[in-house]
């Protein structure tokens, strides 16, 4: 198969329609391709900030695939962004595929396979960019993920029912965060992921910067710029906090920091809140950072050039407000039919308030306005 420039063997699956790529001697996910499209944007103008500041060169930035199966990730990167990629499975049948890789796309001077146990080799090794693509959670590996990583953490986690609280006591087991499974579920999967990144990263003395996070499909992706440094990671820290929700009427809100006092009555309409965290409550992307990935994704020939611009662009454009609302639930509540989301979002602004749609959902919006008026400007309209 091809993707970007990159070709690789892998195994073909039966006709079966219901054979999982899990079953696969090797993994390899067609569905994917979408994320390692804008890996490959995004690490590609990751990497343009990184020679700017002139403490490396191109050929000295070392990205590891830590999770690589068929070594596709790291092949890309290799290939199409011009840096040294190491590619790591622990799998026997893995390593003789990524062997085979290699040599396939003649990259044997830019790669490196290896097959250990991805906590061992990131405990051995420091990498400038670590990308970590396990299955289901990224947990377990985030305290040697933290510990390797120089410039740039890129994490995959398709555990979104734990991560978005539809299984509660997995997400806490997992993350040490509650959750809530609210009709912003997947924006709190999100936000607990980033939070329990940016908290073993803090245990290394580094802080971090979401460049660009998304929520796609089954799964959510982060990169995180690393910023070094105990003055950074108490900086980074003051980013996480509480999520208060009132399951009456709506109401949500952000409570910065972990040492505050929260009190279990909304606000609003005086019921009991439930409250999630601690989660990440600062910006999950820098909208800079998302137009060098987009002006990345024009030049690199890409199979899935268009919806990967549509992902980041929504990403770049949607308000720094924690936790979307959803205009069909607030209308069900209100017994209202819905209008066209862009329709809201002008009536909102009208009124004087902020407002923008979100990459999340194509119902779902962002906006400064306290629900009482979101609830007014819908039933207006
Ligand atoms: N990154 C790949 C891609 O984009 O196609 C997909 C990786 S697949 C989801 C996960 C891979 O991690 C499997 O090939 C599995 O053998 C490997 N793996 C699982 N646990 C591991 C561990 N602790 N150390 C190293 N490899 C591991």
């Amino acid at each position: 198969i091809v993707e970007g420039t990159t070709k690789v063997s892998v195994p073909v699956p039966p006709p079966d329609a219901t054979f999982p790529p899990s079953a696969a001697p090797v993994f390899y996910n067609p569905e994917m391709e979408l994320n390692r499209d804008i890996n490959v944007a995004a690490t590609a103008a990751f990497v343009k900030r990184l020679l700017s500041r002139k403490e490396l060169l191109r050929e000295e930035v070392r990205y590891v695939d830590a999770f690589s199966a068929s070594g596709i990730r790291g092949l890309r990167i290799a290939g199409e962004v011009g840096i040294h990629a190491t590619m790591n499975d622990w799998s026997p049948e893995a390593f003789e595929l990524i062997k085979e890789n290699i040599k396939i796309n003649g990259l044997e001077e830019k790669t490196l396979a290896t097959r250990k146990s991805a906590n061992v080799l990131l405990h051995e090794q420091k990498y400038h960019i670590v990308d970590i693509d396990p299955f289901g959670t990224p947990s377990p590996f985030l305290d040697a993920a933290s510990a390797s990583v120089r410039s740039m953490l890129s994490v995959t986690a398709t555990d979104t029912a734990p991560l978005c609280g539809a299984h509660l006591k997995a997400g806490i087991r997992k993350y040490a965060a509650v959750p809530l499974n609210t009709e912003y579920h997947s924006e709190m999967g999100l936000r607990v992921l980033l939070g329990a990144c940016a908290r073993e990263l803090a245990k290394h003395e580094k802080g971090m910067s979401p460049l660009l996070s998304h929520v796609t499909r089954h799964y959510v992706r982060a990169y995180l710029d690393v910023l070094p440094g105990t003055k950074q990671t108490d900086r980074t820290l003051k980013s996480i906090g509480f999520s208060i929700h009132c399951p009456k009427c709506g109401f949500r809100g952000p409570v910065y920091g972990l040492a505050v006092h929260i009190e279990k009555e909304c606000p609003v309409c005086g019921a009991s809140t439930q409250i999630a965290g601690p989660l990440w409550l600062g910006p999950f992307r820098e909208q800079a950072f998302c137009d060098e990935v987009i002006s990345e994704l024009e030049v690199h020939p890409l199979n899935t050039k268009d919806k990967a611009k549509k992902i980041i662009t929504f990403c770049r454009d949607e308000l720094d407000i924690p936790m979307f609302y959803d205009q069909h639930v607030i209308c069900k509540e209100l017994g209202a039919s819905a209008t066209g989301i862009e329709i809201l979002i002008i009536a909102l602004k009208a009124h004087g308030f902020e407002a923008s749609r979100t990459h999340f959902s194509g119902t779902s919006f962002r906006t400064d306005a306290p629900i009482a008026e979101i609830k007014e400007i819908i039933r207006a309209l």
